[in-house]
C-alpha cells in the first residue's frame, strides 16, 4: 500500500503545465495569466472629482462657517466624460459631477452636503454658499492614483479573479495570454452501465460516474470530454482510449478492483504503461495511473474507482491538483478546517478515512458531524456533506468531542 501523499507526488510528477492561449479577458476566468502585464496608462488618467459637489479653490472656503459662509458665483458645470473649459479662480466655483476632471484652477471639491444648493430654487445655479471650510485635495482623486503608467499591474502566474479581470479592462487590455484548459477525457467502463437517456433494463445501473467527474472537471477549471461508456470487452475499451489521445488527461471510472483490473491492464499495458496501487485511503483504495501514448505526447491516465463516492473523492485528492497544475496554479491544496466533531469516526483498518461531513460555524468555533450511511455506493451521502472528515491511517477513533481536520468540498457556510 502506499499513502495518499506517495499516489498524489507520483501523479503531479507526470503531469507538465500547458502551453499558453490569447483570448478575450472575459474567457479567461479562473485561468492563470502566462504574462506580465504592464500599465500604458494612468487610471484614471485625470485628476477628478470623488463627490458630486463644487470645484473650488480651496483658498475660497477659509474661516468659512455654517453661519458665515462664503458666497461663490458659479461659472459653470460639468459632468463626468466632459471637460470644462472654464478655469476656477478665487471667489469662483464650478458644479460637479463624481468622475468629472478636476477643471483648471480648482484644487478642492466641496460636496453638495457642505452647501447652501438645497435652498437656492434657481436652475442653472449662479450663486452657491460654501459652509464649510475645505483643505486642499479635498475630494479630489489624483491621476494615476490607482495605476501608473509604466506600472506592473498583474504578474505572470496571477490566477484571474474577476478583480483581475476588471484591473485588465480598466488598463484597455481586451485579450490576455493564459494557460490553456486542459481537454479530461472520461471513460466509463462496466457491462451494468447504461446511459442516462435510455430506459434501464433489469440488472443494469446508469452511468452517473462521467457526470459527477465532468462536473469536477469543469468545476475546476478543465474541459470535460465524455466518451461515453466501454463494456467490458477488450476492443471497446481499445477504441474508447482511441478517442482519448489527443486529451490533456483521461479518466477512467471502474474496472480497477482486484476481481477487474485484468482487462484495464492488458489493455493499457499495450498502448502505454500502467500500475496499480493500493492506496491508503478509504473509500476509493485501488487506483490505477498510467501514460497512454497519445497523439502528441503521453496522455497521463488516472484510472479511479467505480464506486461513485470513490470516484469523486479519488477525483478530489488526485485528479483535481493534476488539472490545477496542468492550468499553471500554484496552490494545488485545498481548505482544511479544524472542526469539533460531533460524530464518532471509526477507522477499521489503519487506512485514511474521509467521512463525509456536514462543517457548521457556531460563534468561534467548527463542528463537523457525519450524516446518513457511509457505503461508497451511497451517492446521495455526497449531496449531504460539505467537507471531508480525515481520521488519520494510525487513529483507530475519532471521537465526538475531539477535533478532527475537515477538508472542505465546498467553502461555504451551512
Ligand atoms: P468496478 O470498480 O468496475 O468493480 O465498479 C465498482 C462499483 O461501482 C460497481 O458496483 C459498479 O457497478 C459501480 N460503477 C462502476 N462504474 C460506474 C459508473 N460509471 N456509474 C455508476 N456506478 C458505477
Ligand atoms: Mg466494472
Amino acid at each position: 500500500m502506499i499513502t495518499v501523499e506517495q499516489a498524489l507526488e507520483k501523479v503531479l510528477s507526470c503531469v507538465e503545465v500547458l502551453n499558453r492561449e490569447e483570448k478575450p479577458i472575459l474567457e479567461c476566468l479562473g485561468q492563470v495569466l502566462d504574462e506580465d502585464v504592464y500599465s500604458p496608462l494612468d487610471v484614471p488618467p485625470l485628476d477628478n472629482a470623488a463627490m458630486d459637489g463644487y470645484a473650488v479653490q480651496a483658498e475660497s472656503t477659509r474661516g468659512v462657517t455654517q453661519s458665515s459662509p462664503a458666497v461663490l458665483d458659479v461659472i459653470g458645470e460639468v459632468s463626468a466624460g466632459a471637460i470644462s473649459q472654464q478655469e476656477v479662480r478665487p471667489g469662483t466655483a464650478i458644479r460637479i459631477m463624481t468622475g468629472a476632471p478636476i477643471p483648471q484652477g480648482a484644487d478642492s471639491v466641496v460636496q453638495f452636503e457642505d452647501t447652501d444648493e438645497a435652498l437656492r430654487p434657481q436652475r442653472p445655479i449662479s450663486q452657491i454658499g460654501i459652509l464649510k471650510e475645505v483643505k486642499k485635495g479635498l475630494n479630489v482623486r489624483r491621476a494615476g492614483e490607482d495605476i501608473s503608467r509604466g506600472q506592473l499591474v498583474l504578474e505572470k502566474g496571477t490566477p484571474l479573479r474577476p478583480q483581475e479581470i476588471g484591473v485588465l479592462a480598466s488598463i484597455g487590455k481586451a485579450t490576455a495570454a493564459v494557460i490553456r484548459r486542459p481537454v479530461v477525457a472520461i471513460l466509463a467502463t462496466g457491462d451494468e452501465l447504461v446511459e442516462i437517456d435510455q430506459p434501464l433494463p433489469q440488472g443494469k445501473i446508469h452511468n452517473s460516474n462521467s457526470f459527477s467527474l465532468a462536473a469536477q472537471v469543469a468545476r475546476y477549471g478543465g474541459i470535460p470530454k465524455i466518451l461515453g461508456i466501454a463494456r467490458d470487452r477488450e476492443e471497446e475499451l481499445e477504441a474508447k482510449i482511441r478517442q482519448a489521445l489527443d486529451s490533456d488527461l483521461l479518466l477512467t471510472s471502474g474496472g480497477v478492483s482486484t476481481g477487474q483490473y485484468d482487462l484495464v491492464k492488458d489493455v493499457l499495458a499495450k498502448q502505454g504503461e500502467i500500475s496499480f496501487w493500493t492506496v491508503r485511503m478509504k473509500p476509493g483504495k485501488p487506483l490505477a495511473f498510467g501514460l497512454i501514448n497519445g497523439d502528441r505526447k503521453r496522455v497521463p491516465h488516472l484510472g479511479l474507482p467505480g464506486n461513485p463516492v470513490s470516484s469523486m473523492v479519488t477525483f478530489e485528492l488526485f485528479a483535481r491538483p493534476a488539472i490545477l497544475k496542468m492550468m499553471g496554479q500554484r496552490n494545488l491544496s485545498k481548505t482544511m478546517i479544524r472542526a469539533i466533531s460531533e460524530s464518532r469516526i471509526e477507522n477499521t483498518d489503519g487506512r485514511r478515512v474521509f467521512a463525509r461531513a456536514v462543517v457548521r460555524r457556531e460563534g468561534d468555533h467548527y463542528y463537523a458531524r457525519t450524516r446518513g450511511p457511509q457505503g461508497s455506493g451511497i451517492l446521495t451521502s455526497m449531496t449531504q456533506a460539505n467537507g471531508l472528515a480525515i481520521v488519520p491511517e494510525d487513529v483507530a477513533a475519532v471521537e465526538e468531542g475531539e477535533i478532527i481536520q475537515v477538508l472542505m468540498l465546498d467553502w461555504r457556510e451551512e
